[in-house]
């Protein structure tokens, strides 16, 4: 059973294609490789192609008769996404659309879905789940809260059945040294950090020492790469029950703060942080911290991965290989 994967090339995407190859499934990627690479697709075929390109996916279809999406190509920087939003609108929403109607002209109804927890903006400190009201403060958040309603008046109109992740912060790496987090140029926290530690850059820059929380620095909840993956392919499977469409989210449920990050890097690496204090960055949420048990009640989710350390651990080891190359 073939499952078309787009952004297959990138970091979620490839690990993803590694869990639906272990689950009996063929991935097929879809990716135009501006962000992803050619090396991480190691689980299926790739097909090289745009979003904005409908004769490439119409062909993709054709030939491989996919019966789902899974549909993680997009845009992803917060800060990127407040100094060129048309940039993430063109690419995320434009590019979603064209995708969900190449899809059901290929008689495809099942659609699994990457969208975050940026979709909900700042809310005052507390947890978040599925129904707590979307209100985004950067354009990849609106971007992908586009992308949901999209999703939902397509099922409307065509019965196209989606399962909608809302992720939080996903780090760590597949422990075999298979695929992992490289990107050009880095800009998450827990690479960049580990990249300090190891004197490959100068320091790290700690976005602001000033929100509204116990240590000034921003909260987040960091979920395993692997874990993340494993709850697609159990909706996958919740799609093929014919249980309809669900929104998951899909966190640790603990927050943790930038100081919180850089101490547990510390203690798995027994090395010291470089750090440099600099200013808030554009569009960050002061904490975003997942409060749901939906995916562990109704898909079985389990994120046993998802702790600091083995996420620190697993994405050293991955930072001091990186074997991609372009
Ligand atoms: N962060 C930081 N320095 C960096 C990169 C990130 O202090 O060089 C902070 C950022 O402000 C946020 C958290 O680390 O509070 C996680 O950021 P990341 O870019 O990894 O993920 P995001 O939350 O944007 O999806």
């Amino acid at each position: 059973m073939h499952i078309l994967v787009t952004g297959g090339a990138g970091y979620i995407g490839s690990h993803a294609c590694k869990a639906l190859a272990q689950a009996g499934f063929v991935p097929v990627v879809y990716d135009n490789l501006s962000t992803g690479w050619a090396d991480a697709v190691r689980f299926g075929p790739l097909v090289q192609g745009d979003l904005m390109d409908r004769a490439a996916l119409d062909g993709a279809f054709a030939r491989y008769k996919p019966v789902a999406v899974m549909h993680f190509a997009a845009l992803s920087l917060v800060g990127e996404s407040m100094t060129n939003p048309a940039k993430y609108w063109r690419t995320n929403v434009n590019g979603s659309l064209n995708l969900i109607e190449a899809t059901l002209a290929a008689g495809v109804k099942r659609f699994v879905f990457s969208s975050t927890c940026a979709t909900y903006g700042d809310q005052d400190g507390v947890t978040l789940d599925e129904d707590t009201p979307q209100v985004p403060i950067n354009a990849y958040g609106g971007s992908k809260r586009a992308i949901e309603m999209m999703l939902r008046d397509f099922e409307r109109s065509d019965g196209l059945q989606s399962v909608i992740f809302r992720y939080f912060n996903v780090a760590g790496a597949d422990p075999d040294g298979e695929v992992g987090e490289q990107h050009i140029p880095e800009t998450h926290l827990i690479p960049l950090m580990l990249d300090a530690i190891d004197g490959k850059r100068p320091a790290l820059t700690v976005f602001g020492s000033d929100y509204a929380t116990p240590d000034g620095t921003c909260i987040r909840d960091y979920v395993h790469v692997c874990d993340l993956v494993d709850a697609h392919v159990l909706g996958l499977r919740w799609l093929q029950a014919g249980k309809g469409s669900r929104i998951f989210c899909l966190g640790s449920g603990q927050g943790f703060s930038v100081r919180d990050v850089i101490e547990a890097s510390r203690a798995v690496t027994n090395r010291d942080v470089p750090i440099v204090q600099g200013a808030r960055r554009a569009g960050d949420a002061r904490s975003l911290v997942c409060g749901s048990t939906r995916a562990v009640q109704e898909l079985g989710w389990q994120p046993a991965r998802s702790t600091l350390n083995q996420m620190i651990g697993d994405a050293l080891r991955w930072s001091r290989q990186k074997p991609f190359a372009k």
